[in-house]
């Protein structure tokens, strides 16, 4: 037998293609912003996460090259080693504060504070229920803890419910999605947390489209939810979102977080965040907490937004976030209509399996505190010109 890789590689991208799901980067040439430019030419982007608008924010540029000043540009070591700077502490202390918990923990990514949290904590002994639609790197986190991970179905309480009721583990978890990062909806935090109290189960939740934008205060979806630090004794936020710079964090007790320091895998061996990045996330939790006409205008326009696309009898999912999916569900169809969007102007992206579940092809609109009211017309009237009526 010979094994010939580049004949089974081949073969391999050549199905991908074949069933509409080969994947290609764009080039962009200009900040992330809402107007991007690309090979040259102008888009108006309605696909970032930079739901804020801070990524190309100038008190964010100013403070990330104040932090390059002041702690220059790598960390040079993992935190437990010699990288924890006065940076990343005063950070953990201020997203302590912000989420109303005794502590923080930063991550180099959402990713890796998912693996490492999930395996610090979970292990072939325990279950793990988890939501259906949940990301990609919370069912990663789940395998790689050895844990038995039982997918319950989207938001579905009752099912979960009996799930618990049958189960003999006196020590499960809970983990959801905040805010559902393809469909946009919310997770119906305070019934799951009633369910975690009913059978013992630690419930955690990544908030990574929440933090930033939900809740009056912008603190997520366990503010918009009511609920405090023992209802939900983990969270997980991310900062290259709505926080417009990158990383991650966990929030919760005291005790949560020195386990996370001895023994997450994802936190001891990786060489920490450069710490100008965490001194520029600094001002971004201020101007979160200065600038509540960011939430309020985002919310403005998902209403006009969606008040427009149903005068245009477009599918739309019941999502009340800046995350506003329009179903095409078939792969092939989204990819033309995104094209075709491109072609005026407008940035989209299709979102196909196995990203999502089959036949939910969708495209992914989000909203950017930094999209005007006439961006918005923009967009409805490019939709209504390249999807065919009652054919979405
Ligand atoms: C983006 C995302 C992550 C990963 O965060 P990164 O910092 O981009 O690695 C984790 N969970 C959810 C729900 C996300 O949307």
């Amino acid at each position: 037998m010979t094994l010939n890789l580049a004949a089974e590689l081949t073969s391999r991208l050549a199905k991908q293609k074949q069933q509409h799901r080969y994947r290609s980067r764009r080039v962009i040439d200009s900040p992330q912003d809402v107007e991007l430019q690309c090979n040259g030419k102008p888009l108006l982007s309605f696909c970032s996460n930079d739901y804020l608008g801070l990524a190309n924010h100038p008190t964010l540029i100013k403070a990330l090259q104040a932090g390059a000043e002041r702690y220059g540009v790598g960390s040079g070591a993992s935190h437990l080693v010699s990288g924890h700077s006065q940076a990343h502490h005063a950070l953990e202390e201020t997203l302590a504060e912000f989420t109303q918990r005794p502590r923080a923990l930063l991550f180099s990514s959402g990713y890796m504070a998912n693996l490492g949290v999930v395996t610090a904590l979970a292990s072939k002994q325990n279950n793990i229920h988890a939501d259906r639609l949940n990301h990609a790197s919370l069912i990663d986190a789940a395998r790689l803890s050895g844990a038995t991970m039982r997918r319950y179905p989207h938001n579905d309480i009752e099912a979960l419910n009996k799930r618990l009721e049958k189960s003999n583990d006196d020590r499960p978890f809970i983990i959801t999605d905040g805010v559902f990062s393809m469909d946009g909806d919310i997770a119906s935090l305070s019934q799951l947390a009633a369910t975690a109290t009913r059978y013992h189960a630690t419930l955690m939740v990544d908030d990574a489209h929440g933090i930033g934008v939900i809740g009056e205060n912008g603190r997520g979806t366990i503010e918009y939810c009511g609920l405090n630090n023992y209802e939900v004794p983990i969270l997980v936020g991310t900062l290259g979102k709505a926080l417009g710079t990158a990383g991650a964090f966990v929030a919760g007790s005291e005790a949560l977080i020195e386990i996370l320091i001895q023994q997450a895998r994802t936190y001891i061996y990786t060489t920490a965040l450069p710490p100008a990045i965490a001194h520029a996330t600094l001002t971004s939790i201020e101007l979160i907490e200065t600038e509540a006409w960011r939430r309020e205008h985002l919310q403005a326009l998902v209403k006009q937004f969606r008040s427009g696309a149903e005068q245009l009898g477009l599918n739309l999912m019941p999502s009340i976030t800046p995350i506003q999916p329009l179903l095409i569900n078939d792969s092939c169809k989204a990819m033309r209509i995104s094209e075709a969007l491109q072609q005026q102007g407008i940035l989209i992206s299709a979102i196909r399996p196995p990203t999502i579940p089959e036949n939910t092809t969708r495209l992914r609109i989000t909203f950017s505190a930094n999209h005007s009211e006439q961006h918005v017309e923009k967009l409805l009237s490019a939709l209504d010109m390249v999807i065919p009526t009652n054919d979405n």
